[in-house]
C-alpha cells in the first residue's frame, strides 16, 4: 500500500511524558481527529520555528491500536538532530505539535492474521514491535510470539520493566535479548550482536515464524532479515522498516 499523500495534519496536545530510559522518551498525545491504525504503522510529526521554517520526521505508533484516542511515540535523542532533540529538551504536558497519520501498510501486525510471529529489533527499533505484543495482549491473543532485541546496554532496554513482565506471566512469549556494548554483573544473556544462533535459537522455541518483522537501523536490519531468510524463512514471511543510517 502506497504512504497516503492526502492524510491531513491535525494538533495533537501531549498529555504525558515519560522516561524510558537516559535517551528515549515516551510522548502520548491526545488527537482530536481519532483514526483507528494497525500496529507497526507510523505517524509524521511536524515542527514549525518561528520564522516558517519545518521540520518534518516519522514516529512509529508504540502504543496499542485499542487505546483509543491517545497515541504514544517513542523518542530516541539523536545528539546532533532537529527534531527528537526538540521532543527531549523542550515539549512538556499541554503542548500542541502537529502530528499525522496513520502512515504505512506492510509493516503491520494484526491479532486475527496470527502467527507465530518472530519480532527483531534494534534500539528504538523495538517500537513498532512493542505496539504489536500490545495489541496482541489487548486482543486477547495467545499468539506464540519471540521478540529478539539487541540494546548497547542494560540501561538502554526500552519498555524492560513491561517486556519483562509480559514474560513473567505469558507463557506464549520468548524474550531474547541481547547487550551488545555492556552489561550487569551476573548477566546470563546474550552480549553479542544478533546473530545466526541467536535467530536459530528464536525459531527453535516458536517453530517456523509465519510473519516476521525487523526494524532498527538500515545495517541492522539488513542483517536481521538475512539472518531469518538463511535460517530457512522465506522471504514473503519477512517485513522491515528502517529507522535510519547508523545505531545499534
Ligand atoms: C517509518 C519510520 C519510523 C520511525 N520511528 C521512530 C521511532 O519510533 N522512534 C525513534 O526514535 N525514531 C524513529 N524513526 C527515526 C526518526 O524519523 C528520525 O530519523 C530520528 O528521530 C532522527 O531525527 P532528528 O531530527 O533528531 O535527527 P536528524 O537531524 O534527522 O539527524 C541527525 C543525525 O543523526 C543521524 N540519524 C538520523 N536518524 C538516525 C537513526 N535512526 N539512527 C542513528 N542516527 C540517525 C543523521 O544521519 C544525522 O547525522 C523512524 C523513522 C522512520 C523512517
Amino acid at each position: 500500500m502506497a504512504t497516503p499523500t492526502r492524510i491531513a495534519w491535525q494538533t495533537a496536545t501531549v498529555e504525558r511524558v515519560s522516561v524510558e530510559t537516559p535517551t528515549v522518551k515516551s510522548f502520548a498525545f491526545r488527537l482530536p481527529d481519532w483514526q483507528p491504525f494497525r500496529a507497526g504503522q507510523h505517524f509524521d510529526v511536524r515542527l514549525t520555528a518561528p520564522d516558517g521554517y519545518q521540520a518534518q520526521r516519522s514516529y512509529s505508533a508504540a502504543s496499542a491500536p485499542e487505546s483509543e484516542g491517545l497515541l504514544e511515540l517513542t523518542i530516541e535523542k539523536m545528539p546532533d538532530g532537529e527534531v527528537s532533540p526538540y521532543f527531549h529538551d523542550v515539549v512538556v504536558p499541554g503542548d500542541a505539535v502537529e502530528l499525522r497519520g496513520p502512515i504505512g501498510g506492510p509493516f503491520t501486525w494484526s491479532a486475527t492474521a496470527g502467527g507465530p510471529l518472530l519480532l527483531v529489533g534494534g534500539g528504538s527499533g523495538v517500537v513498532p514491535l512493542m505496539s504489536m505484543l500490545r495489541h496482541r495482549r489487548a486482543a486477547g491473543s495467545d499468539t506464540p510470539v519471540a521478540l529478539v532485541y539487541s540494546a548497547r546496554t542494560w540501561a538502554d532496554v526500552i519498555y524492560r520493566d513491561v517486556l519483562e513482565g509480559i514474560a513473567a506471566v505469558d507463557l506464549a512469549f520468548r524474550l531474547v535479548l541481547t547487550l551488545t556494548r555492556g552489561h550487569p554483573d551476573g548477566w546470563a544473556g546474550h552480549t553479542r550482536r544478533v546473530d545466526a544462533g541467536m535467530i536459530e535459537g528464536a525459531i527453535a522455541v516458536l517453530g517456523r515464524p509465519r510473519y516476521v518483522f525487523c526494524c532498527g537501523s538500515d545495517g541492522f536490519v539488513e542483517n536481521a532479515a538475512n539472518l531469518v531468510v538463511a535460517a530457512g524463512v522465506g522471504p514473503e514471511a519477512v517485513r522491515t522498516e528502517r529507522f535510519g543510517p547508523t545505531g545499534q
